[in-house]
């Protein structure tokens, strides 16, 4: 057994992955040889990721807010709490908070030897982002 005090410093979202202010907050990254990684990221209003894949696919559960996900080609959807998207391996996408609101969610990755938990694209531009139906 491993307790983990809160002590891990929240992060500041790195500005090549991230449109606006996203906080992230490690929950699961240890033991160094696990292959699961999670994370909860808190997105301020009009925050969202860059277009990014994730190799072993991803599982977002949203805790807090309103949020938008969007796979390439495809329609924004609204999310909210206790909703849950898994986007497939390789698949194109984004996911943020809306304009107006926060948006907390859990994100749950696998990761192995050869594969990282993201591969990071282009910004969401402002209009992507307000492509809303
Ligand atoms: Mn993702």
């Amino acid at each position: 057994m491993i307790i983990t005090r809160s002590s891990i410093d929240t992060m500041k979202g790195p500005a090549e992955w991230f449109t606006g202010d996203v906080y992230i907050d490690a929950v699961a990254s240890e033991p160094t040889q696990s292959r699961v990684q999670a994370n909860l990221v808190h997105f301020t209003p009009g925050a969202r990721t860059a277009w990014h894949t994730h190799p072993l696919g991803q599982t977002i559960y949203v805790t807090e807010g309103v949020g938008l996900c969007q796979k390439r080609g495809g329609p924004i959807e609204v999310i909210r709490p206790g909703d849950r998207v898994f986007f497939e391996p390789d698949e194109d996408h984004w996911h943020g908070a809306t304009p107006e609101r926060f948006m907390v969610h859990l994100a749950l990755n696998e990761v192995d030897e050869g594969h990282s938990a993201a591969s990071w694209g282009d910004h969401v531009t402002d209009e992507e982002y307000l492509a809303r139906g």
